[in-house]
């Protein structure tokens, strides 16, 4: 049973083909700069096995449509595709940034659905209308398969309203549904999955707290399965220092920069998300140049590792607060994966609460999910690599079965 995985953002889509049985990619690719000149697509057959190949092409894209159509072809190309036809795709399975407070879960893409979506855009102005685009265009290219929508939001929305609420006049939330979301949902609720299943535990036994550090970042606080707190808010602005975006701020910076530096709002949003975080701090936002160029010397990359690493360790804490008992903390995505410097500097000062890493075991490199922690920490700690394409097939697998 082969599940096609859609990832469509404004001028990109990003694609993989999995055989659910021994849930293998058969295809994975990128379709970018769609309405520039330069159009390209890239599909590697078969990743990581021994017959792996890679397939580029280049060509003015004009629109999502054409992408897909390249991609469609190029999987169904009698001498080098791997599936017949269309119809050999038994479900597509679509990320979507925001479900708003419609979706506690992945659902199955109908025109209402379709609507709800679209009703979502003003809470995702950017994400949105590119995830619908992806979807119109499959709808239309496979328009008898199964097809479902998996939200980056729908995992938290089991949220408590002392969660998700802000301290705002109250007729914000029930006019504009100004409110916490929170995001990356996909990936908390897979890697604890994952987690549990490492425990030996069923999930909706199991307390975690999950922390997803890449570009974006964010922590989840997990009890009996349930994200009943994370740190992105209504927008991926909340909450961590990131790789461009600030994380928390004093909301009454936005004035001060209006008077002070005659910003306008516009402005002020574009640097909050896209000139700030690490790369504000000391002009970089790869965490592999930071240590590279801590190592030599340079103090703001150093300043840069602390503030995003302190408010890392502020999160769990209050996590633990949260959650009062914690079976264990997961790190995931590139720099959770990766890094051991910033697990153990995230993880500083939370001896005293039950948290002992493993120095040795937090050194090693491995793709493998692993346990990091000492056999006595009272809170085990572990990586799990995160595989956002498997835990959306895994999603469309559920909703297919009811
Ligand atoms: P995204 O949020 O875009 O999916 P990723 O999860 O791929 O991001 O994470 C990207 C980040 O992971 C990069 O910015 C980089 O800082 C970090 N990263 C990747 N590999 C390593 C590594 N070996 N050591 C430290 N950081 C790494």
């Amino acid at each position: 049973m082969k599940f096609f995985v859609i990832n469509s953002g404004s001028s990109s889509i990003k694609f993989q083909v999995i055989e659910m049985k021994t849930e293998t990619v058969l295809a994975t690719g990128l379709v970018e700069r769609i309405g520039e000149d330069t159009g390209r697509l890239k599909n590697t057959f078969l990743p990581g096995s021994a017959t792996a190949r890679e397939v580029v092409i280049e060509q003015p894209i004009a629109d999502h449509y054409t992408g897909m159509m390249l991609v469609v072809n190029l999987l169904t190309d009698k001498e080098q595709g791997i599936i017949k036809d269309a119809s050999e795709i038994a479900a597509i399975g679509h990320r979507v940034v925001h479900g708003g407070e419609d979706f506690r879960e992945s659902t199955r893409l109908t025109p209402k659905v379709i609507e709800a979506i679209q009703r979502n855009v003003p809470l995702a102005p950017l994400h949105n209308p590119a995830n619908l685009d992806g979807i119109k265009v499959a709808m239309e290219l496979f328009p008898t398969v199964f097809q479902v929508a998996v939200f980056d939001t729908a995992f938290h929305q089991t949220m408590p309203e002392e969660a998700y609420m802000y301290a705002l006049p109250y007729e914000l939330y029930e006019q504009d549904r100004v409110r916490r979301y929170g995001f990356h949902g996909t990936s908390h609720r897979f890697v604890a999955g994952e987690c549990a299943r490492l425990l030996g535990k069923a999930l909706h036994e199991t307390n975690l707290i999950t922390v997803h550090l890449g570009n974006g970042c964010s922590v989840t606080a997990i009890e009996k399965g349930q994200s009943i707190d994370t740190s992105l808010g209504m927008t991926p602005l909340e909450g961590l220092v990131m790789g461009t975006r600030c994380g928390d701020l004093d909301p009454a910076i936005h004035l001060f920069l209006k008077q002070n530096k005659g910003m306008d709002l516009e402005a002020i949003d574009t640097m909050l998300n896209k000139e700030s975080g690490l790369k504000g701090l000391c002009g970089m936002n790869d965490m592999r140049d930071i240590h590279q160029a801590i190592e030599e010397g340079d103090a703001k990359a150093k300043m840069a590792l602390d503030v995003a690493t302190y408010r890392n360790r502020k999160y769990i804490g209050s996590y633990m607060a949260v959650l009062g008992q914690v079976d264990a903390i997961v790190f995931t995505a590139g720099i959770g994966e990766n890094d051991d410097i910033v697990r153990a500097e995230s993880l500083k000062g939370l001896g005293a609460f039950g948290v002992r890493l493993n120095l040795e075991e937090n050194g090693k490199r491995s793709k493998e999910p692993r346990c990091i922690s000492t056999p006595d920490s009272a809170i085990k700690v572990f990586v799990i690599p995160t595989n956002e394409e498997l835990a959306i097939a895994r999603e469309v697998a559920n909703v297919l079965r009811g």
